[in-house]
């Protein structure tokens, strides 16, 4: 068993492809079998595996997510970033990936992504590795 945290800095908005730290946490765990738990303790940013062969998916990811959580008059929380806290909440704090044979089970096309919708900030998430 393993627990890593890793730091990221991030910008405005943005997906940030952590695949490789989580592979390595994996690899550094020793473990061939097992579960990979990444999760991000963050209110404004989430964690979530798609696309990572075509650039404008995560660009209409960001644009789609805009269109469907915008900032709206009728919010109250005073630090005025309520749309980011939805779109945290809409993708997740966290994935769970199966570890076999020491690799990741990712499909061709997908990749792990730390996602920001309220920086620029250090941000930090957390690989789980069990057996
Ligand atoms: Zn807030």
């Amino acid at each position: 068993m393993i627990l890593k945290q890793y730091n990221i800095s991030t910008g405005t908005e943005g997906f940030y492809n952590i695949t490789e730290q989580v592979q390595s946490t994996l690899a550094e765990s020793g473990i061939r079998d097992g579960l990979c738990v990444v999760y991000c303790p963050h209110t404004t940013a989430a964690i979530t595996i798609n696309e990572n062969a075509d650039p404008d998916v995560v660009h209409d990811m960001l644009l789609g997510l805009r269109k469907a959580f915008p900032d709206r008059a009728e919010f109250r929380h005073a630090e005025g970033n309520s749309s980011a806290h939805l779109r945290s909440s809409a993708l997740g704090n966290s994935v769970t990936v199966i570890a076999s044979q020491g690799r990741l089970v990712l499909g061709t096309w997908q990749s792990i992504y730390f996602c920001e919708f309220d920086g620029p900030r250090t941000r930090k998430f957390f690989v789980r590795v069990s057996g």
